[in-house]
């Protein structure tokens, strides 16, 4: 179905209903914000998005794994030289030990350099008898739980333009100075195995003789905001449309309606596409969806993203990959291990169990395998830095330390320590 557009809208699924919107309080801000987002240069190239594309696909046949990852929100203060170094080095050591295990490249996309809209469950917070707005991320409001800071704002797009541009100006400096070769990133990762015995077993991983991860860092983020998508959608060199606020965009569990505004833009941009599946979903939806935003089957245009929960994804995964396959779909399988375990610690903090993270990351290998279909690879949410938000792990962040370093803007965070033993745990799995 294609979206009929309102008189004067320029793209087609402005006249659709959208989840997930801000009521933003002044429309002639908007407009305005967006006019001038519109006559902006684009963030990435169409043709950086092609390559994107043409490296999913070799995860579509089994040829390449697939490593997404970054924070569930970024946050406008958190984008320090340091921190972006942290994640990039973080997801490099990921792919490196990635790639060991599955004896294939990895293609690294981050969750980073646009990752700043935030679907709600409830529309209205309320504390101590206060009803205010929720937090949408900072492209929308703050987090502070003021009047002030919780109305939405459209100048926030601006900001989120510009420091994502800023963000992708230091990844692409740090691509052309080199950071970092792949002897340095294996150098990182034999340290990261000495320095506690517990890591001891993963060493003969790092002797496996494989494909090192390529440096490329892909970005990408939840396209959520469509004002802001629109702005910076634009015709690649065929004419066709691309959303050129990142490389790969998904669409997010809550925003996924078939007919929706979101799934009408997903389907008419030209880059590769993400789609959340969570427990609920039905193996006709996934069929659906693939129809609207891949009719062509092109190899790498379409990645599912399944967040089942460490419960359920042995019981409901195998009847979608199964029905999937049998329509001759060949998606990017990828599984998000971390919006199905979430659950509040006895303090109260949002967290999720490294065992469960693992456990659904283990079940999903594993519906792969009995199937015979390709496991493409992983989506987490995590950061380079030390954080104590996510709970478990060699290091062991008990129920008592979350308070020491819970600094994420949304959903807790694996922490730089986490992030690398998941990878060895997972290239355990896939080297059998
Ligand atoms: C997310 O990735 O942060 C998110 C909100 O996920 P989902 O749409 O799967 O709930
Ligand atoms: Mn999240």
């Amino acid at each position: 179905m294609s979206g009929v557009a309102p008189p004067g809208a320029e793209h087609s699924w402005q006249g659709l209903p959208a989840a997930q919107q801000p009521q933003w309080p002044d429309a002639a801000a908007l407009r305005a914000t967006v006019a001038e987002l519109s006559a902006l240069p684009p963030l990435v190239l169409a043709t950086e998005c092609d390559r994107l594309r043409e490296r999913l696909a070799l995860a579509a046949r089994g040829e390449a794994m697939v490593l997404q990852g970054g924070d569930c929100a970024e946050a406008f203060h958190q984008i320090s030289s340091g921190q972006v170094r942290a994640k990039v080095r973080t997801l490099r050591q990921m792919a490196d030990v990635l790639s060991a295990g599955a004896g294939v490249p990895v293609v690294t996309v981050g969750r980073l350099a646009g990752q700043y809209s935030k679907p709600r469950s409830q529309p209205v917070e309320v504390r101590g008898g206060v009803a205010l707005p929720s937090y949408r991320g900072d492209s929308v409001n703050g987090p502070a739980f003021t009047k002030e800071a919780r109305r939405p704002d459209p100048g926030r797009l601006h900001r989120m333009y510009g420091v994502s541009a800023a963000t992708l100006n230091l990844l692409r400096a740090l691509a052309v100075e080199g950071f970092a070769p792949s002897h340095e990133v294996r150098a990182w990762n034999r340290e990261f195995v000495a320095s506690a015995p517990a890591r001891r077993r993963f060493a003969p991983l790092l002797r496996r003789g494989v494909p090192v991860a390529s440096g490329e860092v892909f970005t990408s983020h939840e396209a959520l905001l469509l004002d802001y998508e629109g702005a910076l959608a634009r015709p690649g060199a065929d004419g066709g449309l691309y959303a050129l606020s990142g490389h790969m965009v998904w669409i997010g569990e809550r925003t996924r309606q078939l007919d929706g505004a979101h799934v009408e833009f997903a389907s008419r941009v030209r880059n590769p596409v993400g789609v959340k599946l969570g427990p609920g979903v039905s193996a006709d939806e996934v069929l659906a969806l693939a129809d609207r935003i891949d009719p062509d089957r092109e190899p790498g245009r379409l990645t599912f993203i399944s967040r089942m929960g460490t419960e359920r994804v042995r019981d409901v995964l195998p009847g979608l990959v199964d029905k999937a396959r049998a329509e001759g779909l060949a998606p990017v399988w990828l599984c998000d291990p971390m919006h199905g375990n979430t659950f509040a610690a006895p303090s109260g903090h949002k967290t999720r169990s490294f065992d469960a993270v693992l456990d659904e990351v283990a079940g999903f290998f594993e519906v792969h395998r009995a199937l015979g279909t390709h496991a493409g690879g992983v989506h987490l949410e995590l950061t380079g830095d030390h954080v104590t938000e996510c709970v478990g792990g060699l290091e062991g962040v008990g129920h008592e330390q979350l308070h020491e370093r819970y600094e994420t803007a949304c959903d807790p965070r694996l922490n730089h320590a986490q992030s690398v033993e998941l990878a060895f745990r997972t290239a355990e799995l896939l080297a059998g």
